[in-house]
């Protein structure tokens, strides 16, 4: 399962790569106009290799589970964010090159005066910019995340559309036939991926909603919600996977949450979702009432032993609400008789906070599991770990000198905790292929 992950993971590489670039081979492979200056064909070049980067970002967006399934979702976003940052700096270097090298261009920057492929040039790149700029600075500019995702849309399409426009309008790279043709390709694909994303999916979400059967109270402010297919059979998942839940309004809106499965794999016709109160939306799911609809758009993720069946044994870390898609493979493997070596670190605030705290016991009478409590603020006559899970708790347990594939390390739990395991792992020389982590601050 992992070799046949990481083949599909390179090819996938490599279609990327090639999509990039084929532009500016197909504008390689057509000779120059007489006269024309190299840095004019080196300033298009880069705008091109840009410009189907950011097409592309609509790819790594629409959630298509062939393509995030070698890398998990986390890692999918993680090179969204950080791609867009290279594709700004070529999409910049275009006018750039040409301003520096023919200052008379400078005027196209004068929206009144300038003709309407120049314009374009300027709506697209002005959307760009302002993308990254909010997409950087949400939380300090108090953007809401709902209004955020709804700008992040309009400026994206308006970014990529001014600047398919301006490419057809400036005309001369597009003056052969192929050359037409691949724009003409790329366009209408990327045009098919927004109808697929914005109008297909939440249609076809419509026509297979969710029922909630139960919500149910936990330890450490959190609720799980318990859910049927309606009128459908649902889906299969591998435990530890998770899901964009839509309560209380349509899949059309933006108003959907990620959210990991906590319940077994092997009852893949009731599906649970625990969910700790933190916010806006998070608190009113104590509100939620048994017969409401939801809708479900999953399974993603990787974040799953199952993708590891060679391991000799498993250590998952998990902190607070952490530890819903831990759950969801403990109750997984209990279900299905698993006997391998199973260490559980479970931080957080106190005992009392202690999400699933009798289930877990239980479950170490299934499974050959050993539970290692770690609390933050531990009340009298605690004689487990205490305060901030450390390099010296995970040593303890962690092999030295382990060999690649033997064990397998999952982390789930709050930025803090993620930074700082994610630093003792790397000390501790674990492969990165052996380190799985599941972040639940996707932006
Ligand atoms: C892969 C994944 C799995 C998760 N699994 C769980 C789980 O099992 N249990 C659990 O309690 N929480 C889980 N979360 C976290 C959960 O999605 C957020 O806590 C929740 O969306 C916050 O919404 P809010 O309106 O209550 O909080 P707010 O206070 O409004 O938002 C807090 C922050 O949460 C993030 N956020 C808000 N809305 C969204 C959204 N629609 N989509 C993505 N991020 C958002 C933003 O960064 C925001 O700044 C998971 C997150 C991810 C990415």
């Amino acid at each position: 399962m992992k070799s046949r992950s990481i083949i599909l993971g390179i090819l996938w590489a490599f279609l990327y790569l090639f999509l990039v670039l084929t532009p500016l081979f197909v504008m390689l492979a057509t000779p120059s106009q007489a006269g024309r200056e190299v840095w004019r064909d080196l300033s298009v070049s880069l705008g091109f290799i840009g410009l189907a980067m950011m097409a592309l970002q609509f790819v790594l967006t629409a959630r298509f589970k062939w393509l995030k399934a070698p890398y998990g979702s986390d890692l999918v976003y993680h090179f969204h964010r950080q791609i867009s940052f290279v594709a700004l700096i070529l999409i910049l270097s275009h006018p750039l090159l040409l301003f520096i090298f023919s200052p008379q261009t400078l005027a196209l920057l004068n929206i009144f005066s300038a003709p309407w492929r120049a314009r374009f040039a300027v709506v697209a790149v002005l959307s760009l910019m302002a993308l990254v700029v909010f997409s950087i600075w949400r939380k300090k500019l108090k953007i809401d995340y709902y209004s955020w995702r709804i700008w992040h849309g309009i400026l994206s399409v308006l970014a990529v559309g001014a600047a398919l426009v301006h490419v057809e309008m400036a005309g001369y790279y597009v003056s052969t036939p192929f050359k037409r043709a691949l724009w003409i390709v790329y366009t209408v694909f990327w045009v098919g991926l927004l109808l697929y994303t914005r109008l297909i999916k939440p249609w076809w979400l419509t026509k297979h909603p969710y029922r909630v059967v139960d919500v149910n109270e936990e330890r450490g402010n959190s609720w799980t919600l318990t859910l049927e297919p309606f009128g459908h059979k649902g889906f299969k998942f591998h435990p530890g996977q998770f899901c964009w839940i839509n309560l209380g309004s349509s899949p059309f809106s933006e108003k959907e949450h990620p959210f990991s499965i906590s319940s077994s794999a092997v009852k893949p016709g009731r599906i649970s979702f625990t969910i700790k109160e933190l916010g806006d939306f998070t608190r009113t799911i104590r509100h939620t009432k048994v017969g409401e609809s939801v809708y479900v758009d999953g399974p993603y993720g990787a974040f799953t032993t199952d993708r590891h069946d060679h391991a000799r044994e498993f250590i998952f870390v998990a902190g607070g609400v952490g530890i819903t898609p831990v759950m969801s493979i403990l109750r997984t493997m209990a279900d299905c008789g698993e006997t391998r070596k199973l260490v559980l670190f479970y931080a957080n605030r106190d005992w009392e906070s202690i999400t699933f705290r009798e289930e877990l016991e239980e479950l170490k009478g299934r499974l050959n599991l050993q539970l290692i409590h770690v609390l933050e603020r531990p009340h009298d006559n605690w004689d487990g770990k205490s305060g901030y899970l450390n390099r010296e708790m995970l040593e303890e347990i962690i092999p030295p000198e382990l060999s690649i594939n033997q064990v397998e390390v999952f982390l789930c739990g709050p930025p803090p905790m993620m930074r700082a395991v994610n630093r003792i792992v790397r000390d501790l020389e674990i492969w990165p292929g052996d380190f799985h982590y599941e972040r639940f601050d996707l932006v």
